[in-house]
């Protein structure tokens, strides 16, 4: 199969470029390099051994969507461009409902012109809301969420819906992440935030090769065992290897299914786990809490199971370890290291 990754050089995207390649498919990346970097398209290429076509451009843009479908005969999207900050989505909505939600019109739009009625979307736990109790199972509906993001995941997900009741050719698939974390286990992909960190992991490392003093631990008094927030950590090539085992199940329809390992871990756990594994003190201090945080949530990951046969395998040690390998080698992400 010939598959359209939109978002293809972010940090899910480019490893799931990888295992797509390696499965034999061949990868057409569309990105328009926001958050991203062009190195990337190269790195999936070399760990791939099959060359990539990263195509510069915005999915916002009708006229490039129009002339990607002209040029490749593709047979299936994977959709993963999008902005993700929370805390900015709240601040600056308008860009938020602009490029993930209209962005996904245009680009079904195009995909509707083009005939190309196969879509997995990047979902997100947060669809669940901020009520849902855990673990979150796909039966449960959709929740009222508290920020801007969240509306946009849950808006995209309402309109696949919509487009799949009025036109049954469209095989759709929603994945629900909950939270990625890790690296390809070469240590040339991997995660590579602007800026400060907002997520937990990029920001352990990050402490731990020297580039930020300490990690601030939000909230301490939280009602779970230890009083930190519990979440999902999930490798980002178990997610990557998620998205092709939802292509490889895609018929007329339309699904959503969490992809996560079913096991909640704390803050103090993620911070140990990587102590231990690399030997690296990580200095933290515990720090009121951030607001809309939830105390705990995580999937219940029986329906990935039952319906396409995919399990997360990877341990947490792979995780620790992977992040580490990914961040000595590339200190600085994907800037000067080439
Ligand atoms: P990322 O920022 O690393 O990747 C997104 C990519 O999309 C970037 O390369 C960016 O340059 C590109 N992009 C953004 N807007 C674009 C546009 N208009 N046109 C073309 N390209 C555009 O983020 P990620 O962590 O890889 O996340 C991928 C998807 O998964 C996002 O939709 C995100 O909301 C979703 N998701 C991520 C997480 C997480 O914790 N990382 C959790 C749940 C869901
Ligand atoms: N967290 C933290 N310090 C940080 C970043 C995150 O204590 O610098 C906590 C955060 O409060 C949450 C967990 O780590 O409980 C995971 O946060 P992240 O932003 O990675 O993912 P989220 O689950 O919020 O999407």
């Amino acid at each position: 199969m010939k598959i359209l990754v939109t978002g293809g050089t972010g940090y899910i995207g480019s490893h799931t470029a990888v295992v797509l390649l390696q499965a034999g498919h061949e990868v057409v990346l569309l990105d328009n390099l926001c958050n991203s970097s062009p190195v990337v398209a190269d790195r999936i290429t070399e760990i791939a051994g099959r060359p990539v076509t990263l195509i510069e451009g915005d999915i916002t843009d009708s006229d490039t969507l129009d002339q990607l479908f002209r040029q490749h005969s593709i047979d299936s999207v994977v959709h993963f461009a999008g902005f993700k900050a929370v805390g900015e989505s709240t601040q600056y909505p308008l860009p938020y409902f602009g490029n993930n939600v209209a962005g996904t019109i245009t680009l079904l739009t195009a995909m509707t012109k083009a005939n190309v009625k196969k879509i997995v979307f990047s979902s997100s736990a947060t669809v669940y809301g901020n009520t849902a109790p855990v673990p979150y199972v796909e039966s449960f509906g959709r929740g009222q969420t508290n920020n801007t993001y969240g509306l946009t995941k849950s808006m995209i997900e309402q309109i696949l819906e919509a487009l799949s009741s009025s036109d049954p050719e469209w095989s759709i698939i929603s994945l629900r992440y909950f939270n990625p974390v890790g690296a390809h286990e070469s240590g040339r992909l991997g995660e590579d935030p602007a800026g400060i960190p907002n997520n937990l992991m990029p920001f352990i490392a990050q402490v731990a090769v020297g580039r930020r003093k300490q990690l601030s631990i939000f909230g301490g008094d939280y009602p779970t065992p230890d009083g930190t927030c519990r979440r999902d950590y999930i490798h980002v090539m178990d997610l990557a290897e998620g998205h092709l085992a939802a292509l490889n199940i895609l018929k007329p329809g339309i699904d959503a299914i969490n992809l996560g390992t079913g096991r909640p871990l704390s803050v103090l756990e993620m911070v140990r786990a990587f102590e231990d594994v690399t030997g690296v003190k990580v200095p933290s201090q515990i720090v009121s809490r951030r607001e809309g945080d939830l105390p705990e949530f995580w999937a219940d990951a029986e329906k990935a199971s039952r319906v396409m046969s995919w399990k997360a395998k990877r341990s947490l040690n792979d995780m620790m370890e992977d992040t580490w390998r990914w961040q000595l080698n590339n200190p600085d992400g994907y800037k000067i290291t080439e």
